[in-house]
């Protein structure tokens, strides 16, 4: 069960003008996609959501770390072998990744494939991994492993045991290309919530914002924060909807690539950004860093806001942009 969540709070269900909200949901990459749409028809809007039901397909056959036959899953296979040819998305996200590795000092790493891996095979086997298994998949991890040729599109893992992981970036950048078809189809108002990764677009007509409350951790429907929001990516992590559980103790999915252990720092953390993509990144990352990440990251990107809640709800931090309310 999710634990921290985000509520719209304003969501008008009455028709503006010439437009009128619509929702649909599907699942896909193990979670739910969410649209609420302001469509000026009902076919227009169902006709974008088959749009995106077909564009999260594609993601996944490039993305996902679940099916044998992803471009993804051809590069881990050939770690250390040879230089894999790639479609220019994949090529896309694993250079997008690298730069937000870059701009994280490495908090958010897509080379945490073989510790993710470790974690998640020891702990379903009621261990946890013993301390020399972790060192080995710590010397398989490090985005500088990754090596990109650009004129021929091809993607060469350094190394025989790299394995690359989208878990933390994929879901966000999904959203982002949902809402740029919603977009290319004139629809310009309203939410996509694809497992807790959001962009909120225009809000409604007659409204300057959407008014989204984070209600408290654990709790029913408390509400311990608001964030107004217009054309934002927002992220929560934190709140540990899968993890690996060891002796009656939970650990995050969310692995420290400088330790090789689940991090453990901070319960819950909201993050808005200028888009899904990069809050998603970004809640994994301050996930790592804790506190101190949220703070050092809101210094050097102005346009980041993070909330931390610590303490099940009876702490909260705001950083950047994000104004504590
Ligand atoms: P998120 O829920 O966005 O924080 O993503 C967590 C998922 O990303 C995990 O389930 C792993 O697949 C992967 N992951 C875990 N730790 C990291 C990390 N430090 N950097 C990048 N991806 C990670
Ligand atoms: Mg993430």
């Amino acid at each position: 069960m999710r634990l921290l969540a985000l509520l719209v709070l304003l969501l008008c269900s009455c028709s503006h003008g010439a437009e009128n909200l619509y929702q649909r949901s599907f699942y896909s990459m193990g979670s739910t996609v969410e649209l609420k749409l302001y469509s000026p028809s009902e076919e227009l809007f169902h006709r974008v959501v088959d749009a995106c039901v077909e564009r999260t397909k594609e993601i996944d056959r490039l993305f996902s770390n679940y099916r044998d036959d992803s471009v993804l899953a051809e590069v881990n296979r050939n770690s250390g072998v040879r230089p894999v040819s790639v479609p220019r998305e994949f090529l896309h996200l694993v250079r997008t990744s690298i730069r937000y590795s870059e701009l994280t000092d490495g908090a958010f790493d897509i080379t945490i494939g073989s510790l993710f891996e470790l974690w998640r095979g020891e702990t379903a086997s009621g261990r946890l991994p013993e301390e020399s298994r972790i060192r080995d998949a710590l010397g398989c991890t490090g985005f500088r492993k990754i090596k990109i040729d650009e004129a021929k599109s091809q993607v060469f893992l350094e190394g025989d045991c790299v394995r690359l992981d989208f878990g933390a970036i994929g879901k966000g950048y999904a959203v982002d290309e949902m809402v740029k078809i919603a977009k290319r189809n004139g629809i310009t108002r309203g939410l996509v919530n694809f497992g807790g990764n959001i962009y909120a677009m225009d809000p409604p007509a007659g409204k300057k914002l959407w008014d989204v409350g984070v209600r408290k951790p654990g709790s029913g429907n408390e509400i311990i924060s608001k964030i107004d929001l217009v054309n934002k990516g927002v992220a929560t992590s934190g709140d540990y909807e899968r993890y690996f559980e060891h002796g009656g103790k939970r650990y995050s999915h969310i692995i420290d690539p400088r330790t090789g252990w689940p991090a453990e720092d901070v319960t819950s953390v909201v993050v808005v950004s200028r888009s899904a993509t990069e809050a998603d990144v970004f809640s994994t990352a301050v996930s790592v860093f804790g506190l101190r990440g949220a703070r050092m990251f809101a210094q050097r990107d102005k346009s980041l806001g993070f909330l931390v809640i610590e303490k099940n709800g009876e702490k909260k931090s705001c950083f950047g942009s994000y104004v504590c309310r």
